[in-house]
């Protein structure tokens, strides 16, 4: 007995592909089959549409890969609002003792199943995710169709989740993961993160940590360790292709040489960056280096939102700003950094972030009649620096279609939203009430 697979026609699109060789299709067609992109045409390819379940016509407008959050703390939703207008070490002495104080497994499955939500509707159907419970925000991710690659956080001390550094490695060690994830050089001994390489390394695992996020740290590390965040992570064997770190905002130039050399991948963060006022990474110089950067959110209670259209258009303008030329990173460069580079700094390349048959069918539908797409002269400069989350009517993750004219198909709004305000309640009724 075989299972009919639905297949679904998206015509009349204008694709950016992220593909280099064929950036833009006008008028084009996307089928998709089950979870895959089955076939890509142009606006002249004799095609056939017949046997598709459903045809959507796009009427024009920009139909994109699903955008990639390389960084974020989603069910942060939970402390969104509790932190502002801090830097780094100010956001951190407020934020730990909520967590300590007011997090659970509901208050997690409420504020990821939120964000969620958010990202969706803001064009993204994938993240790296360094939280707690991450097994409660890996069920309900699934439940609601979101790629969420997760596992538990390494730190030097008692968190919600676990009692101490060595429990968390045990964990680790009897339940290997895709990722190892630690929270930051800043957060562990020297020692700490030798082990937290050594298990790395057994398991074959990609790893993910902050890193070099601003001065203060960087200070602190040296006249702890006697090594930069980047010497600190170079030393313990944790750079290279299969390593994100977070933020890499203070770097010297032998620090950037180093992280183009090992192809080691950032995850920038320029809005939480600008916000915590860290600093602004060298985005340019570590592309040129050999790096790759690809774009987060950060969590949402130092972003304060999950809109990765606005980190790439803050990339794009501080990369001008920061390099003083204008014609520094053009908008391709930037589409690609939310796309095809977020998908190799995941290990997810050749599975998605490109519009292409055989890739997972992760795609964003834009509204054809947005004022702010029209006149459109260049598809990728207006989803970088005109496109906004307003924009999106449609998203399908991994074929799946969850967004479906502005509505989400997987998850209850209204549900969501009473159970995250409940929950966040906690916190807020305590600062009314002092
Ligand atoms: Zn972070």
């Amino acid at each position: 007995m075989t299972t009919h697979v639905i297949r679904t026609a998206i015509v009349n699109a204008m694709i950016v592909t992220a593909d280099p060789l064929v950036p833009v299709i006008a008028g084009g067609t996307v089928v998709i089959e089950g979870e895959r992109i089955a076939g890509v045409y142009s606006a002249n390819d004799p095609l056939s549409v017949e046997n598709a379940d459903e045809t959507i016509d796009a009427e024009g407008g920009i139909l994109h890969p699903a955008l990639i959050n390389a960084h974020s703390h989603l069910a942060m939703t939970v402390f969104r609002g509790a932190a502002d207008d801090r830097n780094l070490q100010g956001f951190l002495e407020r934020i730990l003792p909520l967590e300590a104080e007011d997090l659970d497994e509901v208050a997690v499955r409420a504020g990821i199943r939120v964000a969620i939500a958010e990202s969706f509707l803001a064009g993204s159907t994938t993240a790296l995710d360094m939280y707690f419970w991450p097994e409660v925000a890996a069920a309900t991710a699934r439940e609601a169709g979101f790629r969420l690659l997760c596992a538990p956080t390494v730190v030097g001390f008692p968190v919600p989740d676990c009692g101490s550094f060595a429990e968390r490695i045990e964990q680790i060690s009897e339940h290997p993961a895709e990722w190892v994830m630690a929270h930051g050089t800043y957060t562990m001994t020297t020692d700490e993160l030798h082990a937290v390489s050594a298990i790395r390394s057994e398991q074959s695992a990609r790893f993910t940590i902050h890193a070099a996020e601003n001065q203060a740290e960087v200070d602190d590390v040296r006249s702890r360790t006697g090594y930069s965040p980047i010497g600190l992570l170079r030393e313990a064997g944790l750079l290279g292709p299969t390593s994100v770190l977070a933020h890499a905002v203070v770097l010297d130039d032998d620090e950037v040489d180093l992280l183009g050399t090992t192809k080691t991948a950032i995850a920038h963060c320029p809005i939480s960056n600008l916000k915590l006022a860290s600093g602004i990474c060298r985005v340019h110089d570590l592309l040129r280096a050999g790096a790759t950067v690809a774009l987060g959110t950060d969590g949402p209670s130092s972003s304060n939102d999950l809109d990765l259209y606005e980190v790439m258009r803050f990339t794009a303008l501080l990369a001008k700003q920061r390099s003083g030329d204008a014609s520094e990173l053009p908008a391709a460069d930037v589409f690609a950094m939310a796309t095809v580079q977020g998908a190799r700094a995941l290990g997810l390349e050749g599975r998605t972030g490109v519009i292409a048959p055989g890739f997972d069918a992760d795609l964003v539908l834009l509204d054809p009649d947005s004022p702010g797409l029209t006149p459109m002269v260049d598809p990728v400069a207006s989803l970088v620096y005109a496109a906004g989350r307003h924009d999106v009517t449609d998203v399908w993750s991994r074929g799946r279609r969850v967004v479906a004219g502005r509505t989400l198909t997987t998850i209850n709004l209204h549900q969501a939203l009473l159970d995250l305000r409940a929950v966040a309640a906690k916190w807020i009724d305590k600062e009314v009430g002092k």
